[in-house]
């Protein structure tokens, strides 16, 4: 049966379409730039990829040129092939731990759940309400990035504020990335042969996120109430002493969006080197031996190095990490930076190893007291697998 995966975000949509229980893909899509006057798409059937720039108005205008492609290039015959829809949907607050079928209640829940994730939810549910227009007669399904984490103890969620903020408004540690941490720690799972170990996985992207899991679960999680805080990011801060934001305002006489808006956005790999937000940009500047690139990277593996140090002592000592998203499984600087500064823990690199690009590798040497490894990540595959799981 023929199941696909939404991914709504802002101003992008990406779609792949899978043949399951096979898990054959047959065409993944990606739709950019949605809205402006640069919009573009491309599209990869049987490992051909064709790139169009025209119009896309809206994410409408997205799911209808993608079910056209569909039907044009004979991957489907008619639209009610796709027998279901798996969609990300970020935030699912503490009400959702696994995918659930998309009805009214959900779908006014994720509405719900705006106030805490303005920048992500209000996507997704265009996303959903697109798709239930364009195919009224598919299951649709939530996949939240939220739920892995929900098997968070008290002890790793509470922030210590005033325990009425939590009970009255919901602050708390949620984080985010739990389809990419899932995934992972299944794949894993199926490298070594055990469910039983405990894995440090860092997802390093332009969003990242570090999750120390135990025994399948999720037990602590770099990013928190938002996806803003943790290890700094692409064009995010991460954890920072949050007195800086009142005194900024003072300071810049500004309001608090304009406050918000440079810890989202100005801040992270972007803010401090000055360069890009792209890691390949600062990789070009630091072998040019450009200072403020050397230190945005010193920077961002010691945030990365102390979560791991932080989260190995946290797991009574930890059997594997993982290094995952764009950055983890594509930079072989970043992995040795970080490697390098824990080896205080007795984790060693084989560099020869490390030298890998987006492909499955443990990267550790046999020395090493952790087995390290890159696992490229596949939120699209989990996606449509639980979708399956749950319309089977
Ligand atoms: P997102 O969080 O938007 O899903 P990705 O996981 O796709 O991001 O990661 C994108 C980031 O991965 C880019 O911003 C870039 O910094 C990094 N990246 C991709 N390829 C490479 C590479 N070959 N070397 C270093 N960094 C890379």
């Amino acid at each position: 049966m023929k199941i696909l995966a939404v991914n709504a975000g802002s101003s992008s949509m990406k779609f792949q379409l899978f043949l399951m229980p096979e898990e054959r893909l047959l065409v993944s899509s990606n739709f950019e730039r949605i809205g402006s006057n640069e919009s573009i798409y491309s599209i990869i059937i049987n490992d051909r990829k064709i790139t169009k720039e025209t119009p896309i108005n809206n994410h409408k205008d997205a799911v209808y040129i993608f079910l056209k492609e569909l039907i044009d290039n004979k991957i489907i015959l008619n639209l009610d092939e796709i027998k279901a829809v798996g969609h990300r949907i970020v935030h699912g607050a503490d009400k959702y731990n696994k995918p659930v079928i998309i009805n009214d209640l959900v779908i006014a829940d994720i509405r719900k759940y705006i106030s805490l994730a303005p920048l992500h939810n209000p996507a997704g549910i265009i996303g959903v309400e697109e798709i239930i227009s364009s195919l009224p007669h598919t299951i649709n399904i939530a996949v939240f990035d939220t739920s892995f984490h929900q098997t968070m103890e008290p002890e790793s969620f509470i922030y210590p504020i005033p325990y009425e903020w939590y009970t009255n408004y919901g602050v708390r540690r949620y984080g985010f990335h739990g389809i990419s941490h899932e995934y992972i720690t299944n794949r894993l799972s199926e490298i070594i042969g055990s469910k039983s170990f405990k894995v440090i996985i860092c997802h390093l992207g332009n969003g990242s996120s570090i999750t120390a899991v135990k025994d399948g679960k999720s037990v602590e999680t770099s990013m928190g109430f938002t996806p803003l805080a943790g290890i700094p990011m692409g064009t995010r801060c991460g954890d920072i002493d949050s007195s800086i934001i009142e005194y900024m305002m003072k300071e810049k006489n500004v309001d608090i969006n304009n406050i918000m808006t440079d810890l989202n956005k100005k801040s992270g790999l972007i803010g401090i080197s000055g360069i890009s937000n792209d890691a390949r940009d600062i990789e070009d500047a630091i072998l040019r031996g450009e200072p403020r690139a050397i230190l945005t990277y010193n920077i961002f593996g010691r945030k990365i190095a102390s979560y791991i140090a932080s989260y190995n002592c946290l797991l009574d000592g930890t059997d594997a990490i993982v290094f995952t998203g764009g950055l983890g499984a594509n930079s072989q600087m970043i992995r040795a930076n970080v490697i390098q500064m824990i080896s205080a823990l007795g984790v060693k690199i084989d560099e020869s190893k490390n030298n890998v690009r987006g492909i499955e590798q443990k990267i550790s040497d046999s020395t090493s007291t952790i087995d390290c490894y890159v696992i490229p990540t596949n939120e699209e595959l989990l996606i449509v697998r639980e979708t399956y799981d749950l319309i089977k």
